[in-house]
């Protein structure tokens, strides 16, 4: 990921933006914000978006919107980056979980039944690397047994499921524009997406300190308010993400072509219901070591998305009697490697990575023919 590079094309947009910004004196929430929200909510196809200081924030505050907290459980993953987990937790209520699907790395939506109790209280897909978790089955559930559902959108900007965006596809969407996100800004911020006009009220005052207007505290909140610098960057960010995405997938269907067929690597699948947004693209490497220290010597970076289940973290060590109860997400932890995929990264890089691949791949097939 070289955001430099990324941002390079559209340096004098961001100036005069953040020109225009510094101008106005409106940092903290403001038109800058209000504008963001309305495109933001345009492009996922929601009445609301309301933004937010980040997408950990923006899952925490909707379970508070929604009144979830003590003595509630929500169904999880636990393969996820740990801010799922940390914003149940935050809200007082248990995470719940459930183990992943190994073609999709998404929640598995048969496992869902087995762990309902009279105090679950919604269900918490993420849409893993950018791909749409199995929604259609989850709100199938959700709506039998009378729970909310939250999309963690944080890597799926732009997905699609059945053409339609994510965000859009539950009660309520959470996103993240960390800037390494497929929308991402020039810090901190992020997102909550949603069709129910009382849920975003009680989101814009949650943020706000509780406000309903000035000096008027109604709920105890807290101060989420999105920056108006990041808002006028993500707006400029909105306009190229549609084109961002589809280079992603063109680097990512290169990867597919040339890596198809070479042992010891399981590509990742795209579901036939959904448009992928491939923010991290993530192949299954069994015995990985060998080939990170071919990518370390060859100079290419390369990320583990995520070398634990958050079961198995310190932090979560009241956890810890799960470890095995999740099968697929252990081992998943163990083989995923995720490939460079920036938009900015050009075809010839993307070759550099697939003959390395390539080579280890040779390497290792003759190791084992000899052995
Ligand atoms: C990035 C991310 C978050 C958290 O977003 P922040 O803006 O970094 O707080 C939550 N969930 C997932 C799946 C993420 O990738």
């Amino acid at each position: 990921m070289d955001l430099k590079a990324r941002h390079a094309p559209m340096r004098c947009e961001f100036l005069s933006a953040m020109t225009a910004v510094m101008d106005s004196g409106k940092f903290a929430g403001g038109p800058f914000v209000e504008r963001f929200e309305e495109e933001f909510a345009a492009y996922c196809g929601t009445k609301y978006a309301i933004g937010v200081g980040s997408g950990t924030e923006a899952l925490w505050l909707t379970l508070v919107a929604m009144g979830i907290g003590p003595g509630d459980e929500v169904i999880t993953v636990p393969l996820t980056f740990v801010a799922t987990i940390e914003a149940i937790l935050l809200a007082g209520a248990q995470p719940v979980f459930v183990d992943i699907d190994p073609a999709t790395y998404t929640m598995n939506p048969s496992a869902i039944v087995k762990v309902l109790t009279a105090k679950t209280k919604a269900i918490l897909p993420v849409h893993l690397f950018g791909q749409p978790a199995d929604i259609g089955r989850i709100l199938e559930i959700a709506s039998a047994h009378g729970l909310s559902v939250i999309e963690d959108a944080a890597q799926a900007h732009g997905a699609e499921w059945h053409g339609r965006k994510a965000g859009s596809l539950a009660d309520a969407g959470c996103f993240s524009f960390y800037p390494g996100k497929n929308l991402g800004g020039f810090g901190e911020s992020g997102a909550i997406t949603t069709d129910d006009a009382d849920l975003a009220v009680r989101l814009r005052m949650l943020r706000d300190h509780g406000q309903s207007r000035k000096n008027q505290h109604d709920l105890i909140g807290w101060n989420s308010r999105m920056d108006g610098l990041q808002a006028a960057v993500l707006s400029i960010m909105l306009r190229h993400l549609d084109e961002a995405n589809r280079i992603r997938k063109h680097h990512a269907r290169h990867y597919q072509e040339a890596l198809a067929g070479i042992g010891n690597v399981i590509l990742p699948c795209e579901s036939s219901c959904s448009s992928h947004a491939w923010h991290i693209y993530a192949p299954r490497i069994s015995e990985r070591d060998s080939l990170l220290r071919d990518f370390r010597k060859h100079g290419i970076g390369y990320g583990i998305h995520y070398p634990m289940p958050v079961h198995h973290q310190r932090a979560y060590q009241s956890y810890a009697g799960l470890k095995g109860a999740f099968p697929i997400a252990e081992h998943c932890a163990d083989e995923l490697v995720s490939l460079p995929s920036s938009p900015e990264l050009s075809d010839a890089q993307v070759d550099q990575v697939i003959g390395v691949v390539s080579r280890w791949a040779g390497k290792k097939l003759k190791y084992h023919a000899t052995a």
